[in-house]
């Protein structure tokens, strides 16, 4: 069997597209375009390059784009006020603080101190406790894309075994929740799960947030399984290159023999937390000026 490649890219790119349809008609009923606000501390290479994106596609999106940029010294209190700030100004829709924060700086403070009407990474203990309960709220951007490109291919996930291979609190536990939530019998497996090939085989929807380079290996794959890779795992790079290629955790040559669709690294799930950020923004700022949910996202 040859997998389809599940195309995360176009996924995205349509619902940035959507999304920027809905900004449009959200300003005309608002008076105002809703806005995403960027807290970036310190100079990390990597959190500098997605900041810059994140920019670059709110605005492409026709929403307003805030961006904070405060030095790695920054006090816990100035950045707190920063997050007080924001939280009450009107302009202000989603409030993202980029981690990891530098050393010395109580990164869960931070987080719990955003609105969780405004917090579009859905890392708030709120936020959690909603996606939990099963209220409406706001849910953490890669999990949430991981499910819509899921729901694409199969449609109604009721019933269906899911292992979700890694329990952070960004990734893991909210996949879990979300497949739960879609009516799927849900293992989460981690570093001390016992016999992880044998838990993988059972599974019809496998979804790896792990951060180990080609981990989960074809053999342990059920035949026609659906695979969501959420890892993105950086080679050693081969001689005379520069850098090393980018791999998932799933052996992505070997899986495509055995599976039935699955997700490439890059260009599958990566793409779409941007898109499902921008998604997040826009249905915050419906709820933050009492407009219904946006339509189609
Ligand atoms: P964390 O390091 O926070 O979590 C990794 C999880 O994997 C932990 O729960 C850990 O278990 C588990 N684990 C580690 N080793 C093993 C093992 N040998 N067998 C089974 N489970 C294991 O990572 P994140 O969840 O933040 O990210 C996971 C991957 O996803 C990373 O590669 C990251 O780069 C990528 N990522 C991609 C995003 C995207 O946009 N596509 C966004 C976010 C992350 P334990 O809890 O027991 O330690």
């Amino acid at each position: 069997m040859t997998a389809q490649i599940i195309d995360g890219k176009a996924f995205a790119a349509g619902l940035r597209e959507k999304v920027g349809e809905l900004a449009a008609r959200f300003e005309a009923a608002a008076g105002r375009k809703a806005g995403l606000a960027v807290v970036l501390v310190g100079d990390d290479p990597a959190s500098q390059v997605y900041v810059a994106s994140k920019a670059k596609q709110t605005v492409a999106c026709g929403m307003n784009s805030f961006e904070h940029r405060l030095p790695a010294d920054t006090a816990q209190d100035d950045l707190e006020a920063l997050v007080d700030q924001l939280n009450a100004d009107p302009a202000v829709d989603g409030i993202l603080v980029q981690l990891p924060l530098p050393k010395g700086l109580d990164e869960q403070a931070v987080v719990a101190r955003i609105s969780p009407d405004k917090d579009v990474d859905g890392l708030t203990p709120t936020s959690t406790g909603r996606l939990a309960l099963g209220l409406p709220g706001l849910v953490p951007c890669t999990p949430l894309g991981s499910l819509m490109l899921l729901k694409d291919q199969l449609g109604d996930l009721s019933g269906m075994d899911a292992v979700v291979i890694g329990r952070s609190i960004l990734v893991g536990k909210p996949m879990a929740q979300l497949l739960l939530g879609e009516n799927c019998t849900v293992t989460i497996a981690h570093s001390r799960t016992r016999d992880l090939p044998e838990v993988v085989r059972g599974a019809d929807i496998v979804v790896a947030a792990v951060g180990r380079a080609e981990m989960v290996k074809p053999e342990w794959l059920k035949p026609g399984a659906i695979v969501i890779d959420v890892g993105i795992n950086r080679l050693d790079p081969e001689p005379g290159k520069e850098k090393g290629r980018l791999v998932g955790d799933v052996d992505f040559a070997g899986a495509s023999e055995v599976v039935k669709a699955i997700t490439p690294v890059p260009g599958g799930v990566g793409p779409m937390t941007i898109a499902v950020l921008l998604r997040n923004t826009l249905v915050a700022a419906h709820r933050n000026e009492g407009l219904s949910d946006p339509e189609g996202l």
